[in-house]
């Protein structure tokens, strides 16, 4: 396992890390350890605190060998966002994790769509209160920002800006490319750590086994291209399995190949017109204000990542009238704008049909049986 330091935090964190929304077992977690894994991403709100609560028990003794983060989440939040709010969050975490402190604190799923104020929750004073609190007593080290929305690309920058953020999650893959290079740059002058996520690029899991060669699977390659700008702190991907670990670990440490390029150019060409690179090009152009990258991520948590829970309840918490529900009458306004020619209309009906209310979706903030979860 190779190490890089984390930006200015100086922390020491292995290239692969631990993305703890799916484990339930607290071997898998030792097991990851014993790998050289020790970097650890987990979340308040990850399957109503279940990831939490595995993990802290996985770290039962152990709890010095690895940097943990979890993330201040905007459903729990509330609104207006208060002071206490984001402590006794902190607080609740902390007592999952059976530790009292995390080394990172993430302001959770920052941007327009998920919280509605965009840069709002980047500036509300009450959280940096409650982060210094946090910090004072010893209970949280730094503090990051993380999210997903198609305005990432500018609520980042500004975390970056504002110097008040020591650390970002953010998506990156081969192929996000060349978009959040810019913001990478950035972030390694300024001193911020660059954590990335979403690195498989939609994992379109199904047909992911052709895409190998004798020396490297889709996802190794894809991790490899990740880790290859040296700028990149370290990434997170799910983990629920040892058979995981054995395979993401080994991605470390490794030059990307020509092969490996070639296993990635390969997918690009199969399934370029399948993910969503979250530009929001399509978001003006649709005259009921849908949420299409929000509902193709969700949709990529069903089908692809398996964590049908996951994408049942992210759906649940739309209104009637962001959901997909008016696509089946709509000529499709949205595919004109797409640069990578998407059949989002088709996507998205698709996506209604199977994450819509009274196709078993569970009621916001209700979880159902663990998802099994694969990849992130
Ligand atoms: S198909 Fe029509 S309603 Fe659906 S997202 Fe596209 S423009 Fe909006």
């Amino acid at each position: 396992m190779g190490y890089r330091t984390l930006g200015r935090t100086g922390l020491k964190v292995s290239e692969i890390g631990f993305g703890g929304y799916p484990v339930d077992d607290p071997d898998i977690v030792r097991y990851a350890l014993d790998r050289g894994i020790n970097y650890i991403d987990t979340s308040h709100c990850y399957r109503g605190g279940r990831s939490e609560t595995t993990i802290g028990e996985a770290l039962r003794g152990l709890r010095d060998r690895v940097v943990l983060t979890t993330k201040w989440c905007p459903h729990h939040i509330g609104r207006p966002a208060k002071k206490q709010v984001f402590l006794d969050m902190l607080d609740q975490s902390l007592k999952r994790l059976q530790t009292d402190h995390v080394d990172i604190v993430l302001n959770h799923e920052v941007g327009k769509n998920s919280d509605g104020v965009g840069l709002g929750r980047l500036q509300n004073p009450e959280m940096f209160e409650a982060f210094e609190a946090a910090r004072q007593t010893g209970k949280a080290r730094f503090l990051g920002a993380s999210g997903h929305d198609p305005d990432l690309m500018g609520v980042m920058h500004h975390a970056v800006d504002s110097g008040r953020f020591d650390v970002l999650l953010c998506r990156y893959s081969f192929l996000d490319y060349p978009e959040q290079n810019r913001l990478i740059d950035k972030a390694h002058a300024k001193g911020v750590g660059f954590i990335a996520m979403k690195t498989l690029a939609g994992a379109k899991g199904a047909d992911l086994d052709r895409f190998r060669d004798r020396h490297a699977t889709f996802k190794q390659a894809a991790l490899k291209w990740v880790l290859s700008n040296a700028k990149v702190s370290n990434l997170v991907i799910s983990i629920s399995s040892a058979r995981q670990v054995d395979e993401y670990v080994p991605a470390s440490g490794q030059p990307l190949r020509q092969a490996d390029a070639d296993i990635l150019k390969e997918y690009e060409e199969a399934f370029s017109t399948q993910v969503c690179r979250y530009s929001g090009a399509c978001l003006p152009e649709c005259p009921e204000n849908v949420r299409i990258a929000d509902i193709l991520r969700f949709s990529m948590y069903y089908h692809e990542y398996k964590q049908e829970n996951r994408a049942l309840e992210s759906y649940a918490r739309l209104v009637a009238s962001e959901r997909a529900a008016h696509c089946v009458n709509c000529s499709g306004f949205c595919e004109q704008a797409c640069d990578y020619d998407l059949p989002i209309r088709t996507l998205l009906i698709r996506a209604h049909e199977k994450l819509a209310p009274g196709a078993g979706c569970p009621a916001p903030g209700v979880s159902g049986p663990p998802d099994p979860g694969r990849e992130s």
